[in-house]
């Protein structure tokens, strides 16, 4: 089976944790301080702050922002659950707005719509590895006062016209092991301001200011050492992996035959979390059947928008039309882009495809 993602740990992952086995410093340290220098390095801001999962780094991103009950967030539908969860997990209300059917991010023009006195925050998802459209983003937050937290949990390094995502507002990172680099579990939060940034070490650390002594509430959040070790020795192989995403990515956008290959917009640098092509014509669980059936693997991200999961219809009263977040879920296909595919395996993946979509056409 060609697997759809693979970590790739090497002898400096190995390695590494085994300095920090030694060294006696386990919980957070000097590598978390470190790989947050790296971090923010990176992305090109001046603070990152580490936490335990993207999860919480957007939860903590949304409580720095002071971001709570009574406000609205409006973000996509089209993402993994967490992006929404964590606005619910601070107690305000997420707000879905459509998506653009080329990219899968945020329609800027519908966000604008969807701006009410309760407005707080915008949230776009940088999904599968391509930035949200931020110019007018960024705009629309700077006419109505908003703040932005960039879901870049599937886009660590990919620009929009030459900057990093998590750098245009406060960013949020996963680095769990089928994302583009891991710590095994992990989040970053990505920052200029040093306001944000000290307000977020603050609240992953129970919220403690003078050790044991609590001025407000916080929580444990915290990455370790060993977590860190490993995330270190992955940033420094970070181009090179988004090198062989791009390039992986290039090859089946030269030979696939009969679907809807992804499109980077003009200025923007793809990383291909995910390879995502649409199926139409309801012939995308045919197709991932005939891949499975061939060791092709390929996931669907994602077959039920958030707006249609039965926590929000059932218990939060979610009655939305999201038409092209619909029709998305129903025809995309992820298939394998990443890193440890060989030649042989790509040449496989397409045509396996081909002979599908060729069989379908005659
Ligand atoms: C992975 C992911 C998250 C959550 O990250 P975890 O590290 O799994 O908590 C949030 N948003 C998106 C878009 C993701 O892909």
């Amino acid at each position: 089976m060609i697997p759809i993602a693979k970590p790739l740990m090497g002898e400096e992952e190995k390695q590494a944790v085994l300095e920090v086995l030694d060294s006696g410093v386990i919980a957070q340290g000097p590598r978390v301080k470190a790989f947050e220098e790296a971090f923010a390095g990176m992305c090109g801001v001046s603070h990152a702050v580490a936490t335990s999962s993207g999860t919480t780094a957007l939860t903590v991103a949304l409580l720095a922002h002071h971001i709570g009950p009574g406000d609205e967030v409006i973000t996509s539908s089209f993402t993994f659950i967490a992006s929404a969860n964590s606005i619910l997990y601070v107690g305000a209300r997420p707000v879905f707005v459509d998506i653009d059917p080329v990219t899968f991010n945020l329609d800027p023009a519908l966000v604008q719509d969807a701006i009410t006195p309760r407005t707080k925050a915008i949230m776009p998802v940088h999904l599968f590895g391509l930035s949200a459209d931020m110019h007018p983003l960024l705009e629309l937050a700077e006419k109505h006062g908003l703040v932005v937290i960039e879901d870049a949990c599937q886009s660590h390094g990919a620009t929009y016209h030459g900057r990093r995502v998590g750098s245009f507002g406060t960013g949020a990172f996963s680095l769990y092991p089928t994302k583009n680099i891991t710590s095994g579990e992990g989040g970053m939060i990505t920052t200029s301001d040093p306001a944000v940034a000290e307000r977020a070490r603050v609240l992953r650390q129970h919220g403690m200011r003078r050790r044991y002594y609590h001025d407000e509430l916080g929580y444990n959040f915290r990455m370790t050492d060993i977590h860190a070790a490993i995330g270190l020795a992955q940033i420094g192989k970070l181009e090179r992996f988004n090198a062989q995403r791009r390039a992986n990515a290039a090859f089946l956008d030269r030979h696939l035959q009969g679907v809807v290959v992804p499109l980077a917009p003009p200025g923007c640098t793809h990383v291909y979390h995910q390879y995502t092509i649409r199926v139409p014509d309801g012939r995308r669980d045919a197709l991932l059947a005939h891949l499975t059936e061939r060791g092709v693997g390929s996931g669907v991200y994602y077959p039920v928008p958030v707006h249609q999961q039965t926590f929000y219809t059932q218990e939060l009263g979610y009655d939305i039309a999201l038409p092209e977040t619909e029709r998305a879920a129903g025809e995309v296909l992820s298939l394998p882009i990443h890193p440890a595919l060989t030649p042989a395996d790509l040449e496989t993946i397409a045509s396996t495809v081909n002979t599908f979509t060729g069989q379908v056409h005659a």
